[in-house]
């Protein structure tokens, strides 16, 4: 069953529509017009069943859930096509229409959710008793494809593209954060052959987490305790520390990218309104218009850190970029909607990895000052 809404989350506004694939995941496409009827494109695979969905299990040690979802090491070989791309004539991928502007669908082998039912499904608690506690991993995992154009990326797009993705993931965060399910919604890109990626087409993802996520937990933990010391904002006393510091890469009236002064990695740039916001449904559209210039001049001058250096070509630089978000029913008055950028190359041809020091001890190691890094991403372009 089709579904086609016209959605007010803005102006202009988005125009949604809702298909169903053949194992009966669910297709959206979003719209700059109202006359796309791109859901009416039926799937003709032969998918058969839906994948069974994972576990979540708990460990007391860390008071953590690990999401273990064996099912997706069975994945088949990806087809010749690329499944982002739009179907066309027997060529027949994830996006039943024969071109789109941005469209989500359910991830075909998720790590939360799968074939399980959308509500009623139990959140997670920790503190039960016994030493070995699983539930079944509920939530959910969608695919985000920014553009039909398989060669494209996203600092290449037109910034009326890179808001319609916005709005988009706006859509999408309310939409999960009003599932029984969810208890934080992540938007995220993952790019480069550096970060893993094996798929080229330009494309993100979310994660509707049954759990608010540890780092989440330990920010909004500090945020408690600054508000009590002070009866001030965490995260509106950082920025505003920040915004007249050496560490700013750009800004504009609504939006400041500077590097934090403890930053973790050789490049790490956060984004963050100058105003308050709990998470991107209630990010309002002048500032959606004005994030689109911004970010895209970060990912430019991401992309041009090692340009002058003449001894290699070190390619586009790889990049991790993450919105946090306040989860959905808790200390949403402490949050700070912001987005997270942050390479894990040190130098041209040089990759930081997550060694002994990150990985088993939590304890991270910074190769390039903070200061460094946004000087050089300031002199990138
Ligand atoms: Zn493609």
């Amino acid at each position: 069953m089709n579904t086609r809404e016209e959605t007010s989350v803005s102006e202009p506004r988005v125009y949604t529509e809702t298909g169903s694939l053949a194992d009966g995941r669910q297709v959206h496409y979003f719209n700059t017009t109202a006359d796309a009827r791109r859901a009416s494109f039926a799937d003709k695979r032969d998918l058969g069943e839906r994948a069974e969905a994972g576990q979540l299990r708990y460990d007391p040690l860390r008071d953590e859930w690990i999401a273990v979802s064996a099912g997706r090491n069975a994945r088949p070989q990806l087809p010749v096509a690329c499944p982002l791309c739009p179907s066309e004539g027997h060529e027949l991928t994830e996006i039943p229409a024969p071109d789109y502007e941005v469209a989500v669908f359910e991830n075909r082998f998720p790590s939360f959710g799968g074939a399980l039912p959308e509500t009623g499904a139990p959140v997670p608690e920790t503190g039960a008793p016994g030493l070995e506690i699983s539930v079944p991993a509920t939530g959910r995992c969608e695919v985000v494809c920014f553009s039909s154009q398989h060669e494209a990326s996203f600092v290449d797009l037109p910034p009326e593209r890179v808001e319609l993705v916005v709005r988009t993931l706006a859509r999408r965060t309310a939409d999960l954060s009003a599932r029984g399910d969810v208890a934080q919604v992540f938007c995220f890109e993952n790019r480069g052959v550096e970060i893993g990626v094996t798929l080229h087409h330009p494309h993100g993802q979310i994660y509707g987490y049954p759990y608010v996520t540890p780092h989440t937990r330990r920010h909004l933990e500090a945020a408690a305790r600054h508000r009590e010391a002070t009866g001030r904002n965490l995260f509106g006393d950082l920025l505003a520390s920040e915004r007249t510091g050496p560490r700013v890469v750009a800004a504009n009236d609504l939006w400041t990218a500077f590097v934090p002064y403890a930053a973790r990695w050789p490049f790490e740039v956060h984004l963050y309104p100058n105003e308050r916001f709990a998470d991107l449904a209630e990010l309002p559209e002048e500032y959606i218009s004005a994030f689109a210039p911004l970010y895209l001049e970060v990912l430019r001058r991401f992309d041009g850190a090692f340009r002058a250096d003449a001894s290699c070509e070190p390619g586009p630089m790889p990049y991790m970029a993450g919105w946090h978000q306040a989860p959905v029913n808790e200390h949403r008055d402490l949050a700070w909607l912001r987005l997270e950028l942050v390479s894990t190359r040190r130098a041209a041809g040089k990759v930081k990895f997550l060694a002994s020091s990150e990985s088993v001890m939590g304890g991270f190691v910074n190769d390039l000052g903070p200061e460094q890094a946004a000087r050089t991403l300031r002199d990138a372009l």
